[in-house]
């Protein structure tokens, strides 16, 4: 095994009982980060296991409170679990105004308790940590800054789209990886433009990508109720395996 990815959170903003907001856990070599900490993720990432002061770095897609509302909540855990390192953040630009608002003004006493490094991701932006390398590419997802990430460790990768409607650089990002964690976060059906992706949509990414497996991700509760149609449809144009993603499952990579 060279990468082990612990999905946290496949929820979305809509309340669902079995699932809490955008996050995943990823350990690999001897790095260990998270990419995105949405509300209840810091609770499933205890519920792991993992010792808090073992974690590297933190990487937030985009500054929807689906994504981001757990940060400060893990600074206080970080802080009271003795975490005497410096914390890396990475994230779009929005990352300034956010941490002015949130860090400097907000909850100014945390800044002291632990020290935070906070990198801009560019739109293409690769970040070495060590030996594992994470790439990222620009989402189409409304009018926010949203990142794509691909992290990669010894010819093993895992591609995890965050919030996107289908577009060619996260389709570029994707391909040919082990793993593609995407959203599906809607039914096919009428919906805004260039916000989120629908079933048949991915099938045509995962078409063009070929990952070896997909794992889905960022689902409603209309899409759960709806699993079995779901899978069919997104695998419709592959032979890759395709599973619905739940908080806490386990991807060995
Ligand atoms: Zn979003
Ligand atoms: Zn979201």
């Amino acid at each position: 095994m060279t990468m082990k990815v612990t999905l946290l959170g496949t929820g979305t903003s809509s309340p669902d009982p079995n699932r809490v907001q955008s996050g995943i856990l990823v350990e690999a070599e001897n790095k260990t980060f998270l990419l995105d900490v949405g509300s209840g993720v810091l609770h499933r990432l205890i519920q792991t296991g993992i010792d808090l002061k073992t974690l590297d770095s933190v990487f937030i897609s985009h500054f929807h409170i689906d994504h981001c509302s757990d940060f400060l909540s893990l600074c206080q855990s970080l802080w009271l679990a003795g975490y005497e390192r410096t914390l890396e953040l990475y994230a779009p630009l929005t990352l300034r105004e956010w941490s002015r608002g949130v860090r400097d003004i907000a909850f100014p006493y945390l800044r002291e308790k632990v020290l935070v490094k906070e990198t801009v991701l560019e739109e293409n932006h690769v970040v070495q940590l060590g030996p594992v390398q994470v790439s990222t590419a620009p989402t189409t997802h409304s009018t926010m800054e949203t990142r794509a990430f691909r992290v990669e460790s010894r010819g093993r990768s895992m591609v995890f789209s965050s919030d996107s409607a289908p577009c060619h650089d996260v389709t570029d990002l994707a391909k040919g990886a082990d793993v593609l964690v995407h959203e599906v976060n809607w039914l096919d059906g009428p919906h805004p433009e260039g916000v989120h992706t629908s079933p048949i949509e991915l099938a045509e990414i995962v078409e063009q990508t070929e990952p070896k497996k997909v794992v889905l991700t960022h689902v409603s509760p209309e899409v759960v109720a709806k699993e079995e149609k779901v899978i069919t449809t997104v695998g419709r144009r592959t032979n890759a395996e395709v599973v619905l993603g739940s908080d806490l499952m386990v991807l060995n990579i």
